[in-house]
């Protein structure tokens, strides 16, 4: 509805759901826009900063208000004017939060080659979040067997993932979460070595050397702030710290400083920031990979789905009080 401040927590009343009447079910003809009928939307974290109007422009663009949000969605074709989409074939990629979009920028739009996996997977471990999970471990971390890797927000729709590339990698695995049910998940479900609820344990530094006792070589940022402070004291000699996100820091507006970087020079730290949209070149090897590891029951993953766009803004908002557990994704449709 409207542009929020940075420094505010976004409500379910900041979006409004309106009916519309008219819907246009052709593609313009000479366009090669691609119409399609949204499945699955999905949320992330990375949308708060959508949210608020930035004086130099962004990464992504700033939402306009008063227009559909859009974020990564898995639809059906109904009418294409492209030829690489035919009527009927299923695809993901940016699209708006409504029942049927236009897609007039395919250029990232991709064809969803495997039906016999659940299609919400390509808004999940298939699909942004899954890339994500997939370039940062394997080519930010650089990771060797029998390393100590540590991420935070870990049984979220990229760290449940990390921890699993990690553990077949041969790495000794730990994840912090948000409540006791997560951190259940973490040991029981995705099989990390250890785990602990950050919210119950204040003392990170604590938690941490009582995980690791010989340090931390690799870990994989979701959330910053105190944690990565923490971290930070419990590197190892040559350690890799991939920032992927700070979520902690998104609502805040002035963000907080780091007290113990002066460790990257005495411990030879590698801190690396990524963004995934550079490594869709290498989607179609992961999407091969992945679909694998899922068939043959190497990999888990675990999905939190809000029913219907009357549902959406709460997912959405849900995201910055940890109430998802897993992936959080919206159903529009099924079929
Ligand atoms: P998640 O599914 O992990 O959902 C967000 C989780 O963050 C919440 O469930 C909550 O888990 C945790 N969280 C929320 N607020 C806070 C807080 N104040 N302090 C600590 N933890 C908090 O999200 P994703 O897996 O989709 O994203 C994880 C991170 O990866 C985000 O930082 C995101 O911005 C980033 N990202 C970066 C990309 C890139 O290209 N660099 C691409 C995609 C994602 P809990 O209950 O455990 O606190």
């Amino acid at each position: 509805k409207h542009h929020l401040p940075p420094d505010r927590v976004p409500k379910e009343s900041d979006m409004e759901l309106v009916a519309t009447d008219t819907v246009r079910l052709r593609v313009p003809s000479g366009s090669t826009a691609v119409l399609v009928k949204n499945l699955y939307l999905s949320c992330d974290p990375y949308m708060r900063s959508r949210m608020t109007k930035h004086d130099e422009p962004s990464y992504v663009p700033d939402f306009v208000p008063g227009t559909p949000i859009s974020s990564h969605g898995v639809g059906k074709v109904l009418d294409s004017g492209h030829p690489d989409f035919k009527v009927g074939d299923y695809v993901w990629g940016m699209t708006g939060w409504e029942e049927y979009s236009l897609i007039t920028s395919t250029e990232h739009l991709i064809k969803i080659n495997h039906t016999d996996v659940p299609l919400s997977y390509y808004i999940g471990i298939l699909g942004m979040p899954g890339l994500t999970a997939y370039a940062g471990f394997y080519e930010i971390c650089s990771p060797k067997k029998g390393e100590y890797v540590f991420i935070s927000a870990a049984s979220g729709a990229v760290g449940q993932l990390v921890g699993q590339f990690a553990k077949l990698m041969g790495c000794y695995v730990v994840g912090s979460a948000g409540s006791d049910e997560k951190v259940n998940l973490l040991k029981n479900m995705f099989g990390f070595h250890e785990a602990f609820n950050y919210k119950k344990e204040p003392d990170l530094n604590k938690a941490l050397k009582r995980c690791f006792p010989e340090g931390i070589d690799i870990y994989f940022e979701n959330v910053g702030g105190a944690m990565l402070d923490a971290v930070l004291a419990n590197m190892r000699l040559n350690g890799r710290i991939a920032v992927c996100g700070m979520i902690s820091q998104y609502n805040l507006g002035k963000h907080e400083g780091v007290h113990n970087l002066l460790a990257l020079i005495a411990k030879c730290i590698c801190m690396q920031g990524f963004l995934v949209s550079n490594y869709y070149k290498c989607y179609r090897e992961f999407e091969e990979k992945v679909v694998q590891y899922i068939k043959e029951g190497k990999i888990v993953y675990i999905e939190d789905i809000a029913e219907g766009l009357e549902n959406a803004p709460s997912a959405l908002v849900g995201l910055f009080a940890g109430r998802n557990v897993g992936k959080q994704l919206i159903v529009v449709a099924r079929e």
